[in-house]
């Protein structure tokens, strides 16, 4: 079991499962800084920034040249090639963070999922759904601008990452937002009062009951 304070979660979907929707309510409901701060990590990736997407706050967008280079330092927790970018999670913030007690969000793959659940037995791995093959296809042909051929790029590739469901610990099926929100907020909630980690937070009281 890990000695870490803070807890490790993970967070997988398709694109247009509505996982970034959720994320960002959940830190909303948790701020970083509060009783039981909560932080999102921030990944490296090859990937271009889309329109909107700001460097050190989406993701650290760097050359395919400098993300090899951190791979030759170790520098990654864990990392993947995801439909044809990099992605890879820091490993000494992630470590930092869990050690001040900083309970944190990874928003990576399956392939990702898998290095952590085996580097962090403990991790929480929650998978997200959505709710029918036609809703996702509404999510993902997104403004009608994109032709047939694109289109079954993305459904093929929701397809791929959603055959990967049951390796995870959770699974959320996104119909009703604020009822996903909730039962992702009970997941986070009962994490923190697994036993291990409440004996390490409260410790002394333990100590002192137990005298
Ligand atoms: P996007 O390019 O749409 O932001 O992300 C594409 C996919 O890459 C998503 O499934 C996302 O969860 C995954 N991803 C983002 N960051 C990381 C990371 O650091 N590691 C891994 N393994 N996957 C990531």
């Amino acid at each position: 079991m890990s000695t870490l304070l803070g807890n490790l979660f993970i967070l997988a979907a398709p694109s247009g499962a509505g996982k970034s929707s959720l994320i960002k309510a959940l830190l909303a409901k948790t701020p970083p800084t509060g009783a039981n701060p909560l932080q999102v990590s921030v990944s490296h990736t090859t990937r271009k920034p889309r329109p909107g997407e700001v460097n050190g706050e989406h993701y650290h967008f760097v050359s395919h040249a400098e993300f090899e280079a951190l791979i030759a330092q170790n520098a990654f927790f864990e990392y993947a090639e995801v439909f044809g970018n990099y992605y890879g999670t820091s490993r000494i913030t992630i470590e930092e963070t869990l050690h001040q007690g900083i309970d944190v969000f990874l928003d990576i793959d399956w392939q990702g999922a898998r290095q952590v659940k085996k580097l962090m037995p403990d991790t929480c791995g929650v998978f997200i759904l959505p709710p029918s093959v036609e809703t996702l296809r509404q999510r993902l042909e997104g403004r009608g601008q994109d032709d047939e051929s694109v289109i079954a790029k993305r459904m093929a590739e929701a397809v791929s990452e959603m055959s990967h469901y049951n390796e995870f610990d959770y699974v959320l099926i996104n119909d009703d937002f604020d009822t996903t929100l909730a039962e992702l907020n009970n997941i986070v909630q009962a994490q923190r009062l697994r036993t291990h980690k409440q004996q390490l937070r409260h410790d002394a009281l333990v100590k002192a009951l137990l005298a």
